[in-house]
């Protein structure tokens, strides 16, 4: 992507974020359907042709990871893993099983909250069709809605369900992981300032050289307006958001974060945002702070001190994390 440098090009990544770059020759990169978004890559290389090497080589790595942990995926590991683990153990793989591992890691973090196991109800939910499980379904299978009834070997690198029914998916936490490996790529291979996106979970390589980059985090009523900017840093970001993947009915909005202790999509909040140094944390912090609301969530948050988060209501009100300076008044747009 090349761009006059007086340009300014507004990039809206994903449907949460807004991240302006000032688009000199040397900024490089391409935004591509994946993993049921839009994965993003954008980085400053002194060579235009490296540089789209280097980018074509994260959207490989996604593509990747998506072949190993979609449950959309017949053929991937993890649906192995989901049609037989009840039976015994399943090989899954050194960096499967080590995903998992982290993800029941952060459920006892976030006393349950954070569950890879709410798939057993998440997947009779269809957003396209406007499909729900009924209330029966719900109460049945809610049952099955518990991360201690996943056992992982890290030795064996094997999965094993406690009981019939369980079903793990890993959307809450596989995008961070994605952008957390495509910026691990980049770096290795000597790049300096890049971002890269999956959804709503964003990781940042350096500066937007010599500035910060500018984060927005989107109105969650109002399609492409942004509700509060934020200067970032070599930091990962994730949001969690109502309005990703939802369909209203008699009022009520259904949307794809579950709470595990009801079965029911989380209600009380409308975005909850994590900032912090590790992408694949803010991404399931992030549907953890959503899960948990604001008094709970922003207490999780209180006690990892290297994560912030800001959360926006049912109601539209805007709540910070105690290291988060806020500001006075909306924030300016401080695009040159
Ligand atoms: P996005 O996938 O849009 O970036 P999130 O990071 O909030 O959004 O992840 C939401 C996804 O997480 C859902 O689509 C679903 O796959 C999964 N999920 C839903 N509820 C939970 C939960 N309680 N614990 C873990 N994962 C969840
Ligand atoms: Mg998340």
């Amino acid at each position: 992507m090349k761009h006059n440098a007086r340009k300014i090009v507004t990039l809206a990544i994903g449907t949460i974020f807004w991240i302006s770059i000032p688009c000199a020759a040397e900024w490089v990169g391409d935004a591509r359907p994946l993993m049921g978004t839009e994965v993003s890559v954008y980085l400053w290389h002194d060579d235009e042709t490296g540089g789209l090497e280097l980018v074509e080589a994260v959207f490989d790595e996604a593509v990747r990871i998506d072949e190993l942990m979609s449950t959309y995926k017949e053929s991937s590991r993890i649906s192995e893993v989901n049609r037989n683990a009840a039976n015994g153990a399943v090989h899954a793989g050194a960096e499967l099983a080590g995903l998992i591992q982290r993800a029941l890691d952060i459920s006892v973090l976030t006393r349950g909250a954070f569950d890879i196991t709410f798939d057993s109800v998440g997947q009779y939910y269809d957003f396209h069709e406007r499909e729900r499980p009924d209330a029966e379904t719900v109460a049945k299978e809610k049952q099955r809605i518990d991360y201690r009834l996943v056992e992982v070997d890290r030795v064996a690198a094997s999965v094993r369900f406690l009981a019939e029914g369980v079903r793990i998916n890993l959307g809450g936490i596989a995008k961070g992981y994605v952008v957390e490996r495509g910026v691990d790529i980049l770096r290795h291979n000597g790049v300096k300032n890049a971002i890269v996106t999956a959804g709503g979970d964003s990781r940042l390589l350096g500066d937007r050289r010599g500035r910060p980059f500018m984060i927005g985090i989107r109105d969650p009523r109002h399609d492409g307006e942004v509700a509060i900017r934020v200067p970032l840093e070599e930091e990962a970001v994730s949001t969690s958001g109502d309005y990703e993947r939802y369909f209203d009915e008699d009022g009520v909005r259904y949307h794809h974060i579950i709470k595990p202790s009801t079965g029911e999509p989380a209600g009380g909040v409308h975005s909850a945002t994590v900032f912090g140094p590790d992408a694949v944390m803010t991404d399931a912090l992030s549907t953890s702070v959503f899960v948990m609301g604001v008094e709970l969530g922003l207490t999780l948050i209180a006690d990892l001190p290297d994560y912030e988060s800001i959360v926006i209501d049912s109601g539209g009100r805007i709540y910070y994390s105690d290291g988060l300076e806020q500001p006075d008044s909306p924030a300016e747009n401080d695009e040159p």
